[in-house]
């Protein structure tokens, strides 16, 4: 077993993208300093920030708020009840959120899906013959950016990691889907009524996100959605993780060298259109009537 690079003890952990092997304590140190400079370096949150952690109950958004709260950001949660009965998922993951709220004596805010569109994220999917996760998407950038506008805060804060941006970006690449690469990016500035988005986790492969949660003490729902089965991403993420085996760190070149030298330009070349208030709700979008709102119409009307 190798030996920590910072203090020689028994290491938990080996690297190979970094050469670097670490111990239970020095790596949760190692994680925070990483997760400081990012949000230096891409500017992601600034110190007049009010920040709204999307907390879903699992390892990567449970992890960030933690995160956050030990690098000093005052960083309250947000958790949709996206009302998926199955396995009890929704239930035990709320269960979990609330914990860590209790633990770092941060405010867990609970907005219900159900209560707010009209029926639960499974039925929603099958009433607008929607795919569920693109039902649920829909839904969920929806309510957190109403929820962040009305409670005043200005940055919302994601637990993507590495794995799935690099999973994303291949997917969009293979088919060429230039306007989704256009808008990939680990910081949305804020624009009209869309406030701020950020990644802040995007250095951190899903290994190494579990193991600085699990190291810090926080339990979290380890099943995952009962919808996110037979996702494309989990087999891009195979054939990323097969690559990385290979030739370590050719996960993060791959992204960061999107982001560094290709997005700019595509953002360039390929405007977001134009945004107008939704004649319903007001809120922008570039459709007369927003998504959500067409879903909340279906929803009522069956
Ligand atoms: S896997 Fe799909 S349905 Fe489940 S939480 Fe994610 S987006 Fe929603
Ligand atoms: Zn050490
Ligand atoms: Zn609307």
């Amino acid at each position: 077993m190798k030996r920590c690079l910072w203090c020689k003890q028994k290491a938990v952990i080996y690297m190979r993208e970094h050469r670097l092997a670490l111990c239970k304590e020095c790596y949760p140190k190692w994680f925070l300093r990483v997760t400081e400079r990012l949000i230096k370096e891409w500017h992601m949150i600034e110190s007049h920030d009010k920040v709204l952690v999307a907390v879903s109950g699992g390892k990567d958004s449970l992890g960030l708020w933690f995160a956050l709260t030990k690098l000093g950001y005052e960083a309250d949660g947000l958790y949709l009840d996206l009302g998926i009965s199955a396995g009890e998922y929704s239930t035990k993951s709320k269960h979990f959120a609330l914990q860590l709220s209790e633990r770092i004596q941060r405010p867990l805010h609970i907005v219900s899906v159900a209560e707010e569109v009209g029926r639960p994220v499974p039925d929603l999917a099958f009433a607008s013959r929607r795919e569920p996760c693109s039902a649920c998407g829909t839904v969920k950038r929806y309510l957190f950016n109403k929820f962040a506008l009305e409670n005043g805060y200005t940055v919302i804060a994601t637990g993507h990691n590495l794995d799935d941006e690099a999973a994303t970006l291949m997917g969009n690449v293979l088919r060429w889907q230039l306007a989704y690469l256009a808008r990939q990016a680990p910081v949305l500035p804020a624009k009209e009524d869309l406030v701020k988005r950020i990644k802040p986790f995007v250095r951190f492969t899903e290994k190494q996100v579990a193991l600085f949660t699990i190291l810090s003490g926080i339990p979290y729902i380890e099943q995952e959605c009962p919808f996110s089965e037979g996702a494309a991403s989990l087999f891009y993420k195979d054939l990323l993780n097969k690559i990385e085996e290979r030739s370590p760190g050719t996960k993060w070149a791959f992204y960061s060298q999107f982001i560094e030298q290709l997005q700019p330009l595509l953002n360039e070349k390929f405007p977001e259109p134009e945004l107008k208030p939704c004649s319903k709700c007001g809120m922008p979008t570039t459709a007369e009537i927003c998504a959500f709102c067409r879903i909340q119409a279906i929803a009522y009307s069956g």
